[in-house]
């Protein structure tokens, strides 16, 4: 073959080759421009106002995992940042469900912020349209929130119903074993009536506190007088405060009154006064002060007891809650006054706060909504 005709040839097929590519490259193109175009279809109409109104946390995505449309939900939970899903999670789910034959449910534990939180979400993502995929979010975390307080509560039950019930049945055996010895049954007679008494307390106090967080926030209000709470809390703690010469003095303002349950708030006052003199060493004092201030009426518990570190304060209002020192004492406390406390005046729009000192006492202070002051509002 000639170098003439051989040059021809190559021209000829780096020209068809050169062809193809260009073709190759030029569809290519085309089918890139008719995807993307497909992508960009519009929504359905009514689907971005339809999620503006949406309480449930929602989000759609394009195939390339872009947000296209949130409900407000999904913003305020910080699920969604710069039109792109924020928790690696969710990322996760829409992927899945390229490859899943139907819709996916998961339970997802992300992260709430910049800190160690998290937020236990419930999320389906489902296809939507042909190229869309929609994620339904449930926030489950104040669910699980309740569950674990539920099992925690049922486990601490157990475990402080268990320690009397042992005791009485050890100590009926003991009396059955003792019954030549006069002394010793009146011995054991006595243990038992005490562990029997601290059973109906516990048994009690729970039946309370639990009735306290059914009837949650006060509906049918009454005008209560302070003067009267404090007057029967003082009352009920006469007997015990004598037998210890723990002088009880009441002092403050007068006919304060607030909206609510006389019951629960006798009952919340009765527990810090008979905490302040179980705390107390004889012969000390305990004060009880009314004050009226910033449309609040405040009931001050003051003692001279044992006090409180900071740590022990703050745990207090914690159900079954007791400090060490209660504890070695075997006050026959049960740990449930002050979370009856905290739920009496939740439940009364309230407030307690405590302000102690390791020997030197602590003081509770009660704060309810003034009920002069909800009158003059509703005046104005
Ligand atoms: P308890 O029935 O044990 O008194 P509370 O819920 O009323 O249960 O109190 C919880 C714990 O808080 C007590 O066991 C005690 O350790 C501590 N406490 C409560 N009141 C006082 C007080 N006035 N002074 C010192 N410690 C207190």
């Amino acid at each position: 073959m000639n170098t003439g005709l051989l040059i021809a040839l190559v021209a000829i097929v780096s020209i068809a080759v050169g062809a193809g590519v260009t073709f190759l490259i030029f569809t290519l193109i085309r089918r890139t421009e008719e995807s993307d175009r497909a992508l960009t279809a519009p929504l359905p109409g009514g689907v971005i106002e339809l999620l503006n109104v949406l309480e449930v946390p929602a989000i759609i995505l394009d195939p390339s995992q872009n947000v296209v449309a949130t409900s407000p939900g999904a913003v305020a939970l910080g699920l969604v940042n710069n039109d792109r899903l924020a928790r690696p999670e969710l990322i996760e789910l829409a992927d899945d469900l390229r490859d899943a034959p139907t819709d996916i449910s998961r339970d997802l534990e992300v992260a709430r912020g910049f800190g160690e939180a998290t937020m236990t979400l419930s999320a389906r993502a489902s296809r939507f349209g042909s190229k869309y995929t929609l994620l339904l979010i449930a926030d489950k975390t104040e669910f699980r929130r309740l569950e674990e307080v539920r099992r925690d509560f049922v486990a601490n039950i157990s475990h402080e119903l268990k320690t009397p019930i042992g005791a009485v049945s050890l100590l009926a055996e003991a009396l059955q074993e003792a019954a030549d010895d006069p002394e010793l049954v009146k011995k054991f007679a006595d243990r038992l009536s005490n562990e029997a008494a601290r059973l109906a307390r516990i048994t009690r106090e729970i039946i309370d506190l639990s009735r306290l967080q059914i009837e949650g926030a006060m509906s049918n209000n009454e005008l209560i007088s302070i003067d009267a709470v404090v007057a029967k809390a003082v009352d009920q703690n006469k007997v015990v405060a004598l037998a210890k010469a723990v002088d009880l003095a009441v002092g403050g303002i007068e006919h304060a009154h607030v909206y609510g349950n006389e019951t629960q708030l006798v009952m919340a006052v009765n527990n810090l006064i008979s905490n302040a003199v179980q705390y107390s060493p004889p012969a000390s004092r305990v004060g009880i002060g009314v004050a009226a201030r910033d449309g609040l009426v405040e009931i001050a518990v003051t003692d001279q007891g044992i006090g409180m570190t900071p740590e022990e304060s703050e745990r207090v209002f914690e159900r079954f809650y007791r400090t060490d020192q209660a504890r070695s004492r075997s006050t026959g406390g049960t740990g449930l006054g002050l979370s009856i406390v905290k739920h009496t005046v939740a439940n009364h729009g309230g407030e307690v706060k405590v302000w102690s000192r390791p020997g030197s006492g602590s003081t509770f202070t009660l704060r309810l909504p003034d009920a002069a002051n909800a009158s003059e509002e509703s005046d104005s």
